[in-house]
Parts: C-alpha cells; sequence; structure tokens
C-alpha cells in the first residue's frame, strides 16, 4: 500500500494504477488496462499491493483469494462476489459498494471508511479491528459475524441487519439507524455512546 506511486501527470495527487504510469483518470485506455488487470488477479490466489483506487468494477469475482495492501479507495464497485477471501491492510475508503458478497470474509486492519454500501452483505464473517467510520449502509447484513474492535462512528446504518454477533468492543458512537436489527447480539459489549467508566 505505501509503495504506490503517484500519477506521473503535472499536479495530479492520485495514486497511478497498478501496471501504468497513471491515475485512473489520466490512463487513456482504463477500459483495457482495469480488464488485463483482471486477468491477473483471476489467476492468482495471493494478491498483494495491487492499486484499484477509483476504478469502476463490476461482476467480478474475486472469491477464496488473500489480498494484502490493495487499494480500491474510491472505486465503483457493482457486483463483486468477495466471499471466503482474506483481507489485511485493505483500502475501501469512500467506495460506491453495491450487490456485493463478502460472505465469510477474514479482514483485519481495513477500512471502508465514508463508504456507501448497498445491498451487499458480510455475513459469517471476522471483521475484527476494522474501520466502517462514516459509512451509509442500505440493506445490508453483518449477521454472524465477529465486530471485535470495529469502528462505524458517525455511520448511518439503514435496514441493516447485525444478527447474532460478536459486538465486543465494537464501536457505534454517534450513529443514526433506521431499521437496524440486532436481535441476538451482545450490544451491551459494544459502545454506543461513551462514558468515563468505560475508559
Ligand atoms: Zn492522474
Amino acid at each position: 500500500m505505501y509503495s504506490f506511486t503517484s500519477c506521473t501527470v503535472n499536479d495530479c495527487n492520485t495514486t497511478a494504477l497498478s501496471g501504468s504510469d497513471f491515475c485512473v483518470l489520466h490512463l487513456s485506455d482504463a477500459a483495457n488496462h482495469i480488464k488485463a488487470l483482471y486477468e491477473t488477479i483471476r489467476q492468482q490466489k495471493t494478491i498483494k499491493n495491487i492499486n484499484l483506487a477509483g476504478v469502476p468494477l463490476d461482476g467480478w469475482i474475486l472469491k477464496q483469494r488473500q489480498f494484502f495492501g490493495c487499494s480500491f479507495a474510491g472505486a465503483q464497485l457493482n457486483n463483486i462476489d468477495w466471499s471466503d477471501s482474506v483481507f489485511r491492510m485493505c483500502f475501501f475508503d469512500f467506495c460506491t459498494i453495491k450487490n456485493a458478497q463478502f460472505c465469510r470474509i477474514d479482514a483485519q486492519f481495513c477500512s471502508f471508511a465514508g463508504a456507501a454500501i448497498s445491498d451487499t452483505t458480510f455475513i459469517g464473517s471476522e471483521l475484527v479491528h476494522n474501520n466502517f467510520n462514516g459509512v451509509h449502509t442500505v440493506r445490508c447484513n453483518f449477521s454472524n459475524s465477529s465486530l471485535y474492535n470495529t469502528r462505524f462512528i458517525k455511520s448511518q446504518l439503514a435496514e441493516t441487519d447485525f444478527i447474532d454477533c460478536d459486538l465486543k468492543k465494537t464501536f457505534f458512537l454517534d450513529i443514526s439507524q433506521t431499521s437496524v436489527n440486532w436481535k441476538f447480539s451482545n450490544t451491551q459489549e459494544a459502545y454506543f455512546e461513551l462514558t468515563g467508566a468505560d475508559f
């Protein structure tokens, strides 16, 4: 993640896509480049330091992969299946994620901060030490997951299920919620407001 180079266009501060000197906006044949990257990724089980920041992706199947230090920040991710994959230090900040499957994933130290996530499932996942601060979720499902030490600070949660989750040390400070289902989850071990006694 930290080795990403900048786009070579003057005054562009965006990171260059993997295998290119340019960011997605300045790459003239971005669609073909992204397609070629997909072909490469499809043949790999372990994907390290891939930068797909800002790209539009649709219909990719990325199941049973291991992602380390990858960036999808600001990407528009539609209909992607990431089920049974492992994520470490991956970035989905300010993504638009629609109709995705993150079933049974194992994610640690990842960030979805500021992402708009709709019609997406994270069922049965290990989501430990992740950042969902400022997310907007609509019709999402985190049920049967462990969310230990994951943060949803200032998030807006709508029609989203957290059924039978482990919410120990999960932070839901200053959230707004509409039709959120917390059934069978240990909400008493999560933080919904800070009190002096907790810290
Ligand atoms: Zn650029």
